[in-house]
């Protein structure tokens, strides 16, 4: 299977470097970004994201981030939230404002990477306005990647955080018959979609700890041959998704009934059938879950 993970900015050149210089790149394009929600272009021949918007409309306001550099433009996302909408529309023409997941099937990879990580810098400046250690304003530095607490008692940096969290195929093998995997089972009006099981790393914990104790917590498995597989980032607003497969001794599980509904094992002939009676749906296709179940569907089918 050739496929990347969904988000990720596999080959956006992020020019860290120029975040503390003056640049004067000729062409500058932007990514508009209001109330979360991205202004998506869409015609017949292309859909597109960037955008080379008037310079007025960039006077409107000091929420710019500074993406990176891509075929010697300089990409910005521009935060309008707080201009009236009509007042926009006399400088953007577009279709209609979607959030990045919804319009996931519209745009390529390499569009939806970048708005994922338009969405989350701008998030994290908009949610960091004021210091946590004494309440001060914070202010924008590096061109949006760092804030700094303006009372100079204090002087804070701040610095985009990122929350890590685990996302498990449990797998376990019978004898002398093929693997199973535990899914997390949605209903749905066709039958189920299904997922993976998954929790945030708490403090003084490593992955490992976090993938035990969460399995533990959700289905009540005991899981060991912990082995890594991938990672996402999930800027929705904060998230790294990263992928471990467990194995398990027991057939047994016992849902928490909180998070989770319902579970069952399959087999990858089980989960084939299902799909294609149209009774199943692998979870979303932009989510990291998706791929993993995929992967482990093909390598034991
Ligand atoms: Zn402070």
């Amino acid at each position: 299977m050739n496929r990347i993970q969904s988000y990720s900015n596999y080959d956006f050149d992020r020019a860290g470097e120029l975040r503390e210089v003056d640049t004067k790149f000729r062409e500058v394009s932007y990514i508009p970004i209001f109330k979360n929600n991205f202004f998506i272009v869409t015609s017949a021949l292309k859909d597109e994201v960037l955008m080379n918007i008037p310079l007025e409309l960039t006077s409107f306001t000091t929420k710019k981030y500074f993406l990176g550099v891509s075929n010697n433009k300089e990409i910005w996302c521009i935060d309008l939230s707080e201009i009236e909408l009509s007042t926009i529309a006399n400088f953007i023409s577009y279709s209609k404002l979607h959030c990045v997941r919804d319009c996931f099937h519209l745009i390529n990879e390499r569009e939806a990477s970048l708005l994922a990580y338009a969405k989350g810098i701008t998030n994290w400046n908009n949610t960091h306005q004021f210091c946590n250690n004494c309440g001060s304003k914070t202010i924008r530095e590096e061109k949006g990647h760092r804030r700094k607490c303006i009372n100079n008692l204090c002087n804070s940096l701040h610095f985009p955080r990122i929350n890590p969290a685990v996302i498990v195929l449990i797998e376990y093998k019978p004898k002398n018959a093929p693997p199973l995997c535990l899914l997390n089972m949605h209903e749905k009006e066709y039958g189920y979609m299904c997922s993976l099981f998954s929790g945030f790393s708490e403090i003084g914990e490593s992955l490992e700890d976090t993938v035990k104790r969460e399995m533990k917590e959700e289905v009540n498995l005991a899981v060991t041959n912990i082995e890594y597989i991938a990672s996402q980032p999930w800027s929705f607003p904060s998230s790294l998704m990263l992928g471990f497969s467990a194995k398990t001794e027991s057939k047994n599980f016992i849902i928490d009934n909180k998070e989770i509904k319902k579970a069952q094992w399959f087999s990858a002939n089980q989960i084939n059938k299902m799909v294609q009676e149209n009774k199943l749906v692998i979870s979303k296709k932009d989510s990291i879950s998706n791929y993993i179940i995929q992967l482990w569907v093909e390598k034991n089918s």
